[in-house]
């Protein structure tokens, strides 16, 4: 099921980066072509205003001549005294002159019938003298009066060229025409350097869409549109293209010069398969020609390939990218919900932990209590006997002052009081020993003298020791020592343990009990019986819960209570054999404070121990 889903989703995400790849290389391919498309028209904009500038440039420049020439009085003298050799020789020769001057193809002086009485290049093979050129368009502007342009090829030289002509007047008579013919390669060749700098190609058309002047050779007098028959017939007629045929030119789709949109689609073949062009289109009214730049698409399809692939790349980066962040954010959000889960496990553990701590803590207080409470149960006997013992002198000591009183010998009466009250200070002293003893401890760790310690435990199990006919040897430290924890517990340690050894004597015809203090780095707190020691094989069951072999009396806690009270001070306790007989039970705890044992200790020490024997 899990493996679905995954497969799925790899699904899903390899379907959308397949979209988004499809989105992105379909909006790249328009945007660039669109792009592409915007720069070179524009381009092409700036390229047909440079073109046209010099294209108008160059035929002012040419056009000025033959105005300028008609006003000089040789050509109105030849024209007028044409049957004078010399004159028409020295025209001849002027008009040379003129033609290397400026750098056009031929001057001609043409009479009102049409003929070529005049040229510069009256010495060439192909002499225009003697020529008719009254078919001539520029020839008929001219004699009617206006400035005559006309492009051709020429019927004699076979050179494409630019006609220039203007009137010559005598008076208001117009006597003949003179004719500057421009050589067009150099114009053209110019031309094509001015848009050849951006790669394009030029072509200028005449009105019947024929192309007179190109960058590429191959489009040279061919025509964009087809020419219908009579129009052919026509332009055959004017001899503009020297009766060279004019081929239509293989384009795609059908050139239309009505379409006014500034820039159009082209193919055009080139002999090696069609080239695609933008065409922009202007047309020049004062010469009557119309302008095409045909800009090639081949450089924005060459590297529109790379432009795709390079946006390719960038949206896959991009996706893949964005698909890695996502999976991050997923599986930090997964790490995270993962983490608040287990914080939300550990706090509800924790939380039973403690409950259950507190549980066992308070189940331990219990069990201590209990151990405790066994321990003043089988001394409940001679705890009993300790208290009896004084309310019966109590009582023998009232009734014999009550005598007193009765017989009136109230001297004594004082005495027996004051024992009173000594008897019932001692047993308020021996009660609230026993019910500090036995009260419930929390655990409550201070400073605890151990000599005290021992002390306030011989209270509880002294009369004990009393009623066993027990020897007890107490050997003190000569200084105070501390230890650091909770008193009562501490001496819940040591009552349990002489009471184990007054069991453990209990058969014993001698029976002595030796309590040692001493000191090293810790402090050592041996007792010691003449009982019948501890077995071998017992020494470490012993401290287990519910090992007993007193088992009357015994509920086999106090070993083990004993040891955890211990440790929980950060002591240890140890059984050993004494090699005369009996156990040595040791309590090693760290020292909390040593000082002088003061005087006033001293002596009630004196009072309590006796030097070891
Ligand atoms: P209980 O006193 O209830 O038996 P304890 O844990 O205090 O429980 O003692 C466990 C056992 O250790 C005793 O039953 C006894 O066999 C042994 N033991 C304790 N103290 C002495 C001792 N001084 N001499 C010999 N055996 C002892």
């Amino acid at each position: 099921m899990a493996i679905t889903i995954k497969t799925k989703n790899y699904l899903y995400i390899s379907i959308f980066l397949l979209a988004g790849l499809a989105v992105t290389l379909k909006a790249t391919h328009w945007f660039y072509l669109n792009e592409g498309y915007t720069q070179t028209a524009q381009q092409s904009k700036q390229q047909m205003t440079e073109l046209v500038n010099f294209l108008d440039g160059s035929l002012s420049r040419y056009e000025s001549i033959p105005h300028l020439l008609s006003t000089n009085p040789l050509l109105k003298n030849a024209l007028i005294s044409r049957q004078k050799p010399d004159s028409i020789q020295a025209l001849n020769l002027y008009l040379e002159q003129i033609q290397h001057i400026t750098e056009s193809l031929d001057i001609y002086l043409i009479d009102t019938a049409g003929v070529a009485i005049s040229a510069s290049n009256w010495q060439e093979r192909y002499s225009f003298i003697g020529k008719d050129f009254s078919y001539r368009p520029y020839f008929q502007e001219a004699i009617s009066g206006k400035l005559g342009r006309y492009y051709a090829v020429g019927a004699s030289s076979d050179k494409r060229g630019f006609y220039f002509s203007y009137p010559i007047y005598h008076e208001s008579d117009i006597l003949g025409v003179i004719v500057v013919k421009v050589d067009i390669t150099d114009i053209e060749r110019q031309s094509s350097g001015i848009v050849g700098a951006r790669g394009f190609e030029f072509a200028i058309t005449d009105p019947d869409d024929i192309i007179f002047l190109s960058s590429i050779d191959n489009w040279l007098l061919h025509s964009l549109s087809p020419i219908e028959p009579s129009r052919q017939h026509e332009i055959d007629a004017s001899k503009r293209y020297a009766n060279r045929t004019i081929d239509l030119l293989s384009i795609e789709p059908t050139f239309d010069r009505r379409v006014t949109s500034e820039q159009n689609n082209y193919a055009i073949e080139s002999g090696s398969g069609p080239i695609e062009y933008i065409e922009s289109r202007k047309p020049m009214a004062r010469a009557g020609w119309t302008v095409h730049i045909m800009a090639p698409l081949s450089p924005i399809y060459h590297s529109l390939p790379a432009f795709m692939i390079f946006n390719s790349c960038i949206y896959l980066l991009l996706a893949l990218a964005g698909l890695f962040g996502y999976e991050k954010r997923k599986s930090t959000l997964r790490i995270q919900q993962a983490n608040d889960q287990l914080e939300q496990r550990v706090q509800a553990r924790t939380q039973a932990l403690e409950a259950s701590n507190q549980k066992l803590n308070e189940t331990q207080d219990e069990l201590i209590q209990a151990a405790k409470l066994t321990v003043i149960g089988s001394l409940s006997a001679s705890i009993n006997h300790e208290i009896n013992q004084p309310l019966a002198a109590i009582r023998s000591y009232a009734q014999n002052t009550q005598t007193l009183v009765k017989r009136n010998q109230l001297e004594h009466v004082s005495g027996n009081i004051d024992t009173i009250i000594s008897l019932t200070d001692r047993l308020a002293a021996i009660v609230g020993q026993f019910k500090s003893f036995t009260r419930k401890s929390q655990g409550d760790d201070r400073a605890t003298d151990i000599s005290q310690c021992i002390s306030d435990s011989l209270t509880i199990i002294q009369p004990e020791i009393d009623k066993q006919g027990i020897e007890l040897i107490l050997s003190p430290c000569k200084v105070v020592c501390e230890v650091w924890g909770d008193n009562v517990r501490l001496q819940q340690v040591l009552v349990n343990l002489m009471s184990n050894a007054i069991v453990a004597m209990r058969h014993c015809i001698y029976k002595k009990l030796t309590v040692t203090v001493s000191k090293d780095t810790m402090i050592h707190v041996l007792i010691q019986d003449s009982g019948s020691g501890v077995q071998e094989s017992q020494m470490e069951k012993i401290f287990e819960p519910y090992f007993t072999t007193n088992e009357r009396q015994g509920l086999g806690l106090g070993l083990s209570i004993s040891r955890r009270i211990i440790e929980s001070m950060q002591g240890k306790i140890t059984v050993s054999n004494a090699c005369q007989g009996g156990a040595i039970f040791k309590i090693s705890l760290p020292i909390h404070h040593q000082g002088k044992i003061s005087e006033d200790l001293c002596h009630q020490q004196g009072e309590l121990y006796d030097e070891p024997q």
